[in-house]
C-alpha cells in the first residue's frame, strides 16, 4: 500500500511501539519498494543502522555525514554535492516562507533543512523508511528527501505534483517549528498532547504561506486534498486516534494519510475564513500554560469559542459526510 503525506513524528512513535523497535533484537534493514511505492509492510521491520548511532543527538548524525553546507537567509542547508541544486531549491522556500512570518508575525529564527538522499536517510523513528520528513525540534533542523524520483511521497504520475507534494509537507514541518515558537515559546515539550491539533497547527501555518504566496499552487492543492479524501475511507472516524494502534500496516499508513488531507482541508477552510488573525486569537485565547492537560473535547470547546464551525466539522467527519463541505 502506498504511504502519501506522513509526517514523521510523534504520532507514528506511538502508532509503531517505537521503543519496541529500536531495541537490538529488531534491528535490522528492509525496505519493500514497489516500483515507486514502498510499502508499509516494511515499516514494523525497518531499524537504525546502530544502536550508538541512534545515541546521537540528529545534528550530531548529520554533522557525521560531512555534508557541505550552504546559508540561503536564515536558512542553513545540508546536502551532498550532487544534491545542491534540490538543497538549494528546498532553503529557497523555507526561507521565503520565514519571511513571510517574520513580517506577519514577527518571528523569526535560524534553522536548517538538510536534504537527504536515500543513502544518507535517517529518522529519529527507527522503523521509517526513505523517506518521510520530520523535523528535530530542538535542533530546528528539517530533514527532507533529496530525491524526486523515489520516496514515499513519490507517485511518478505528475512530477509538478509530486514536487509540490514534498514542498508540502516542508512548509507542514516548518509550520511545527513556527507552533512551538509562536504560541508556546516557553514549552520544553516538542509536541502538544493533542496530536490531531498540534497537526492542525503546523496546516495552518503552511496554507498561510502557501495563500499568500503561491495562489495557483493553493488551488492546485485544495483539489488534490479532496481526490484523497474520496479514494479511501477510514476504518474509524474520530479525531481520537488511539484506534490507529491496531491497525494492520498498510491500513494504518492510508489511515494516518487520509487524517492528513483532511486537516490540510481544515486548515485551508478556517484560513479562508480567519487569515493571519487567526494566528493572534490561537495564542491570546488558548490557555498554553496548561497545554499539558489539555484532551480532544477541551479543544474543540476552546476552538469553538474562538472560530465557530469545529463542532460542526467533526459531527460531518463522525457521520462520513465530510466530503459535502468541499462539494459545490
Ligand atoms: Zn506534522
Amino acid at each position: 500500500m502506498q504511504l502519501k503525506t506522513f509526517c514523521g513524528h510523534q504520532d507514528i512513535r506511538a502508532l509503531t511501539n517505537y521503543s519496541q523497535a529500536r531495541t537490538p533484537a529488531l534491528i535490522g534493514r528492509i525496505l519493500i519498494r514497489l516500483g515507486s511505492v514502498v510499502s508499509l509492510v516494511g515499516f514494523l521491520f525497518v531499524c537504525a543502522p546502530t544502536a550508538s548511532a541512534q545515541d546521537q543527538s540528529p545534528r550530531a548524525r548529520l554533522e557525521a555525514l560531512g555534508l557541505d553546507t550552504a546559508r540561503v537567509g536564515r536558512v542553513t542547508a545540508h546536502f551532498a554535492s550532487t544534491d545542491r541544486e534540490r538543497a538549494v531549491e528546498l532553503a529557497l522556500l523555507a526561507d521565503d516562507a520565514a519571511t513571510f512570518f517574520e513580517r506577519e508575525l514577527d518571528i523569526a529564527f535560524p534553522f536548517g533543512v538538510a536534504a537527504l538522499g536515500p543513502e544518507q536517510w535517517f529518522s529519529d523513528i527507527p522503523v521509517i523508511p526513505y523517506a518521510i520528513p520530520w523535523p528535530s525540534m530542538p535542533d530546528r533542523l528539517i530533514f527532507m528527501p533529496s530525491s524526486l524520483s523515489e520516496g514515499l511521497l513519490i507517485r511518478g504520475e505528475d512530477a509538478l505534483e509530486d514536487r509540490r507534494r514534498v514542498d508540502f509537507v516542508l512548509l507542514h514541518e516548518y509550520g511545527h517549528l513556527l507552533a512551538k515558537a509562536h504560541l508556546r515559546p516557553r514549552s520544553d515539550r516538542d509536541y502538544l498532547p493533542v496530536s490531531w491539533f498540534e497537526e492542525l497547527l503546523a496546516n495552518y501555518f503552511a496554507y498561510a504561506y502557501l495563500h499568500e504566496a503561491h495562489g495557483e499552487w493553493t488551488e492546485a492543492a485544495r483539489a488534490a486534498w479532496v481526490e484523497e479524501l474520496r479514494r479511501f475511507t477510514p476504518p474509524v472516524l474520530s479525531l481520537d486516534w488511539s484506534f490507529m494502534n491496531d491497525l494492520p500496516p498498510p491500513v494504518l499508513s492510508e489511515t494516518y494519510g487520509w487524517y492528513q488531507f483532511l486537516l490540510n482541508l481544515r486548515a485551508a477552510e478556517l484560513y479562508e475564513t480567519h487569515g493571519r488573525d487567526l494566528f493572534q486569537a490561537l495564542k491570546d485565547e488558548l490557555s498554553w500554560e496548561a497545554a499539558e492537560g489539555w484532551t480532544t473535547e477541551s479543544v474543540l470547546s476552546d476552538l469553538e469559542e474562538i472560530a465557530p464551525g469545529f463542532e460542526a466539522w467533526v459531527e460531518d467527519l463522525k457521520s462520513g459526510a465530510y466530503l459535502r463541505r468541499y462539494e459545490e
